[in-house]
């Protein structure tokens, strides 16, 4: 039986960022990954020289200083990536107006002024709060993986806008009910409409992508789980692929002594980092009393929304933006309603990543990507007749595209369940509604949780956070000086 320091279970951004740092620090680290490749929602595939990323649409975190950017450095493989900058972050098509979400705030500020006059003052007061909000959260954060643990840096006001929701924030400042739409576009990013939504996730969310930046991989986000794998074992990590963890073992005082396979082996471990699924930690790697906590974790917040994706190879070009929402109304509550999924007229995000990245496709070809929110509702529908719907959809803003159609593929909430152990294919880890801060206490010492599923919130850099989180109190209780 092999024993190591720790046992990273998952290799999603969250597992990869923890194993990065803890094998960097000298630590023996161990990544079990049950599927045959690294990344999680990272993956990416290749069919007939078109490269989709099977659900990321841009990630922020990657620019020099910033956290991604100084694990790959501490793994020595930053310069094994190009990363390439998407600008506008975002273009969001009304009924009225097509709006960019400009990479520099101050221009997207001026863009909004433009086109809500009356309401100018309201959008510098909305932007200096959200400023200010988002580098207290950021202080918080760095002093949280740098090993301080300084909540005290969360102020009062960060505090209190955990417990709002985004849409009482804009009514806090804004009257024009289009303009409250325009500043909702990316809810769908987060899973969750405006009324349900914290305020302070949203803020976080928006300000990273104006603050650190929005970029892709150059050949798809895979690179970026390819590169960390290869930073891990550089630095004599060890990563096993295709075989899964199917128990967590405890020792008589509650800790973890190590965990046992999907193929029978065993391996010990002083710490245990899960970067899988909450339920399937809790409820099935670890069972006995730790499946109630599933259950309620599993009732309130419960697990965020899941996507239908369509992946279409494309003859020609198809416009000159890479990351696009269409909404047909100015009614954001209304896209999240169930009843609307797969509906003419609900909202879907289009991605084309080959507008700035040419190895997408071959030459004369362009990628898509749809979005598609899907609940549980949405897994069980018909594929086919759902990757119909969204191709509808896009005929509606590109007329012709499907006639253009040359590789049709796609992946419903079940698929995404299957090749990442995400409950009902949950895109984002927990619901994240106002006053929630994160899961309830498990009680062992000795196992952290990395990734969507923690208390940092969803999406790539908030699973690396994480991740890095996770890293941080293993080498503090190592009595290792963390230097991320
Ligand atoms: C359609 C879609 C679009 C998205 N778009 C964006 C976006 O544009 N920007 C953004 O920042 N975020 C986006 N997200 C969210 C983001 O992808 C996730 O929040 C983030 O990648 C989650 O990372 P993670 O580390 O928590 O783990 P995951 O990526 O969920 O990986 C978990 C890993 O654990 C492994 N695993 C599970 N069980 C076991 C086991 N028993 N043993 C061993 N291994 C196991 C899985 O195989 C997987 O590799 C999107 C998500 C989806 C679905």
């Amino acid at each position: 039986m092999k024993d190591y320091d720790v046992i990273v279970i998952g290799s999603g951004i969250g597992g990869l960022v923890s194993a990065g740092i803890l094998a960097s620090s000298g630590l023996k680290t161990l990544v079990m990954e049950k599927h045959v490749a690294p990344g999680g929602y990272l993956s990416s595939f290749t069919r007939k020289g078109f490269t989709f990323d099977s659900a990321v649409d841009c990630i922020s975190g990657v620019a020099p200083g910033q956290l991604l950017h100084r694990v790959l450095e501490m793994l020595g493989v930053q310069s094994d990536l190009r990363f390439l900058r998407v600008d506008p972050i975002r273009v969001s098509i009304f009924p009225d107006f097509e709006i960019a979400v400009d990479a520099d705030m101050d221009t997207y500020k001026e863009r909004l002024i433009s086109l809500f006059r009356a309401e100018a003052s309201s959008v510098r007061s909305f932007f200096d709060r959200a400023c200010n909000t988002y580098s207290q959260l950021q202080s918080a954060l760095n002093a949280i993986i740098s090993g301080s643990f300084d909540l005290d840096a969360i102020t009062a006001e960060a505090l209190h806008l955990m417990g709002r929701s985004y849409k009482e924030l804009l009514d806090d400042y804004f009257i024009d009910s289009r303009l409250k739409a325009v500043l909702s576009d990316r809810c769908p990013f987060i899973g969750l409409p405006p009324s349900k939504v914290s305020a302070v996730t949203m803020i976080n969310m928006i300000m990273s992508y104006f603050e650190l930046g929005a970029y892709r991989p150059e050949g798809g986000f895979q690179k970026l789980a390819d590169v960390f794998v290869k930073g891990i074992r550089n630095k004599g990590g060890e990563a096993i692929f295709g075989d899964g963890v199917k128990h967590i073992l405890l020792d008589r005082n509650n800790l973890c002594a190590g965990i046992k396979s999907d193929k029978g082996e065993e391996y010990t471990a002083r710490h245990i980092v899960s970067n899988a699924d909450f339920d399937l930690t809790f409820r099935a790697l670890l069972g006995g009393k730790y499946a109630q906590l599933a259950d309620e974790m599993m009732r309130r917040p419960g697990p965020s929304t899941s996507f239908f994706i369509t992946y279409a190879g494309i003859e020609g070009s198809v416009g000159r933006h890479s990351s696009m929402g269409w909404y047909t109304s100015y009614d954001m509550e209304s896209f999240f309603d169930a009843a609307m999924e797969f509906q003419g007229d609900s909202t879907i995000g289009i991605t084309i990543a080959s507008v700035e990245d040419n190895t997408r496709a071959p030459s004369g070809f362009s990628t898509m990507v749809l979005h598609e929110m899907a609940t549980a509702a949405g897994a069980g529908a018909d594929k086919a007749a759902c990757t119909d719907k969204s191709i509808q959809k896009a005929e509606r803003i590109f007329p012709g595209i499907k006639d253009r159609i040359v590789i049709l593929d796609s992946a419903s909430p079940s698929t995404l369940h299957r090749y990442t152990g995400n409950c009902k294919g949950a895109a984002f880890g927990w619901r994240r509604i106002p006053g929630f801060g994160g899961p309830k206490r498990h009680g062992i010492k000795n196992l952290y949780i990395a990734g969507h599923w923690g208390d940092m919130g969803g999406g790539v850099l908030a699973a690396a956070y994480s991740g890095a989180k996770a890293a941080s109190e293993i080498l503090f209780r190592e009595g290792i000086r963390s230097v991320i």
